[in-house]
């Protein structure tokens, strides 16, 4: 069966009624040595095991090593070129095909390294790799958005225990990107988030980490603890046309951020969402990094209202990550 998208037309959201993902794998390692070393041997993103996946898309290496490889999700989401066309089988059920990209990016051969671990040249060729990748999928003319995201940990969603992100690339603007579109919108200011910047550069209170290219802040509408807010300084809305330095600037950042996350908090969950305009959009947007650490579930009245309750003030949360962040 091919996966199709539905409208909720209570919300208006699409929703992926996916046929065959329920089958993919679960290979957490459970801290059982033997049983770690039994899932190593398995793990379809170590070296050696390039056969497990589909053919790559992308590979990166270095004397014959491979350093990042993106290879096509083995069950996608979304697939196919067909064109967005809703069908609507009476006044309610509407439905449309769910066409699209769906790929995975290993972060690195290393099977225990997460984004915070790796060299700084690493996590500068993840960026390098996504930014490709999103160029790539602008070729595509049912595509209007692509989406990179990094899930880390099982309570973050993660399938697989080795560090790996995913790129989808859908025929619709989700949901999120058009409420964030609306804010953009809205402001009358000029751009939100250059205007935010502004703002959070002058106070300082919620900065993390800043250098030349990049402000990381706990922003002051954060509505889940630690969650931070990674905007380059320069206001682009693509990622994918931002320049090599403001990437490197990007990589290192999150690496830093997430560093100093688990070094306040241990070895936490956490999502990484990189929001950049849809391809086609024109002058209201500037791409940005949500860091999501994963210490609260949404329980029954934020899911009730989408109001979100946020128990660690941003304030408190910049000025508790900021002492991991003091470089010579
Ligand atoms: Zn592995
Ligand atoms: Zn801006
Ligand atoms: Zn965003």
């Amino acid at each position: 069966m091919k996966n199709e998208l539905r409208l909720d037309p209570l919300t208006g959201r699409w929703v992926v009624v996916a046929y065959e993902r329920s089958a993919r794998p679960s290979a957490f390692l459970a801290r059982d040595t033997d049983v770690q070393k039994e899932s190593l041997k398995i793990c379809p993103f170590c070296p050696g095991h390039e056969e497990d996946t589909p053919p790559a898309l992308e590979t990166y290496s270095e004397q014959g090593h491979w350093l990042l490889r993106v290879v096509p999700n083995k069950y996608p989401a979304f697939a196919g070129d067909e064109p967005m066309v809703a069908i609507t089988k009476g006044p309610i059920f509407t439905t449309a095909p769910a066409s699209g990209i769906h790929e995975v990016i290993v972060l690195s051969p290393d099977h225990a390294l997460g984004w915070s671990d790796l060299s700084h040249d690493q996590v500068k060729l993840i960026m390098k790799g996504i930014r490709d990748r999103i160029e790539a999928h602008s070729d595509s003319s049912v595509i209007r958005y692509s989406q990179a995201i990094v899930n880390s940990g099982r309570e973050a969603g993660a399938s697989l225990e080795h560090p790996h992100g995913q790129l989808l690339a859908t025929s619709f603007v989700p949901r999120e990107i058009t409420d964030e579109l609306a804010g953009f919108s809205r402001f009358l200011g000029g751009c939100v988030l250059c205007s935010t910047l502004e703002g959070e550069l002058g106070i300082a209170d919620r900065i993390i980490l800043e250098d030349s290219q990049t402000a990381t802040i706990s922003p002051f509408w954060a509505s889940q603890p630690y969650e931070m807010l990674i905007v380059p300084k320069m206001h682009n809305e693509h990622l994918h046309k931002a320049s090599a330095t403001e990437l490197d600037s990007i990589a290192v950042s999150i690496k830093l951020a997430i560093g100093s996350l688990k070094s306040h908090l241990g070895d936490i969950a956490y999502n990484l969402v990189f929001h950049s305009s849809p391809y086609r959009e024109q002058g209201r947007f500037h791409w940005h990094v949500h860091i999501m650490p994963k210490l609260t579930t949404r329980a029954g009245f934020e899911l009730g209202t989408g109001v979100m309750i946020n128990v660690v003030p941003p304030e408190k949360a910049a000025s508790d990550l900021r002492p991991y962040l003091i470089r010579p």
